[in-house]
């Protein structure tokens, strides 16, 4: 159901209002443009000069020595967590995680190992809660060979990693021997929002990634970084996996331009997240998650309109957004404007009316 916008109702009036995911984004005029004129070689070779450009951006805007293009967010995470971990091992994540619930079950399904789901609020878990899960190195138990946390916490409701807690997680870790892995699908949100350089978030971390196919607009790709010797081991992993790709600047060149245009603007898209929440919140029995990002996480069913309803009431006046383990998560992001946050707002309390 992740994603899956309900049935096309043919007499629906069209879609105007995508508050389903950033992923929905429609690369911009400027930003096609960037990419038609891109300059293009081989990549699985390491002859296209724009995927090398967004690699070396990535890498140094991440603090990380190199850098590799991947054609999704899911398969840096499962590359990266390929290369971390062995058959039998164990890594640690949020019980949320993308990599439990969102990637085909792909650890068990290629990797063999398991994953522990640590538990804790709004998509965190403690670093109490990670030592208290660790346990000695013995015969009988899995070897605990990863961590992994998501910067910001999708079905946490966007919520930000302290860099102090971060920073905790990494001692806990290196004390541990546990290799440390930033899933930071939106890791660019949780910057500009604080103003913490993403350098600075991953600093101790050795993987993390990013994703353009999100709030920074771009159609195709995530970038997955860390130390020279791992982004080689994560080629092999991309070349098995089918992720290797030939003149993959056009795509990349969509990513260098998001990150030199779409950047910054991410503070509009948490403006209208907090515009949303406050208009939801003034409405009688809708109970809301005071965002810190770009996701509204919110729950009607006090107003008397169950989730599922208030989805399909929306869709009816051209608003798409989802259900998401149990409340409805509203996405903003580049095609997102702070007068449809105010028209959306209006449809809430219309179908509450009408409850
Ligand atoms: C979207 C997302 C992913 C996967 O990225 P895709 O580019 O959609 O494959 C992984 N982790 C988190 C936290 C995400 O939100």
């Amino acid at each position: 159901m992740f994603y899956t916008p309900p049935p096309r109702d043919p007499n629906a009036p069209p879609l105007r209002i995508n508050l389903l995911s950033d992923t929905q984004t429609k690369p911009t005029p400027a930003m096609r443009e960037a990419m038609a004129g891109a300059e293009v070689g081989d990549e699985q070779t390491g002859d296209d000069p724009t995927v090398n450009l967004l690699c070396a951006r990535v890498a140094e805007l991440l603090g990380k020595e190199a850098a590799v293009f991947m054609p999704s967010g899911t398969m840096c995470n499962v590359a990266a967590t390929l290369v971390h971990c062995r058959r039998g091992d164990e890594l640690l994540a949020h019980e949320t995680a993308h990599i439990i619930s969102r990637e085909g079950g792909a650890h068990a399904a290629l990797g063999g190992f398991q994953i522990t789901q640590l538990k804790g609020a709004d998509g965190q878990f403690t670093p109490e809660t990670f030592r208290a899960a660790l346990h000695p190195r013995s015969r009988y138990q899995p070897t605990q060979t990863l961590v992994s946390v998501e910067q910001t916490a999708n079905i946490g409701g966007g919520t930000i990693w302290k860099k102090a807690a971060l920073d905790e997680i990494v001692t806990i870790a290196k004390a541990n021997g546990l290799i440390t892995h930033m899933d930071g699908a939106r890791l660019l949100n949780a910057t500009v929002a604080t103003g913490i350089p993403a350098h600075d978030m991953t600093e101790g971390w050795d993987s993390a990634w990013i994703d353009f196919s999100k709030g920074l607009g771009a159609p195709i790709g995530g970038v997955l970084a860390g130390s020279a010797a791992f982004i080689d081991e994560v080629w092999r992993w991309k070349q098995r996996l089918g992720g290797s790709m030939r003149q993959a600047g056009i795509v990349a060149a969509g990513c260098v331009y998001a990150l030199d245009h779409h950047v910054e603007r991410l503070a509009d898209d948490h403006a209208n997240a907090r515009a949303l929440a406050r208009g939801l919140a003034q409405i009688n029995g809708i109970v809301v998650q005071e965002p810190e990002t770009n996701l509204v996480f919110f729950k009607p069913d006090g107003a008397g309109v169950p989730g599922d309803k208030m989805v399909a009431e929306l869709r009816k006046r051209g608003v798409s957004l989802a259900m998401m383990d149990g409340r409805i998560r509203a996405c903003t992001h580049l095609d997102v404007t702070a007068a449809m946050i105010e028209e959306t707002i209006g449809y809430v309390r219309e179908i509450v009316r009408a409850a």
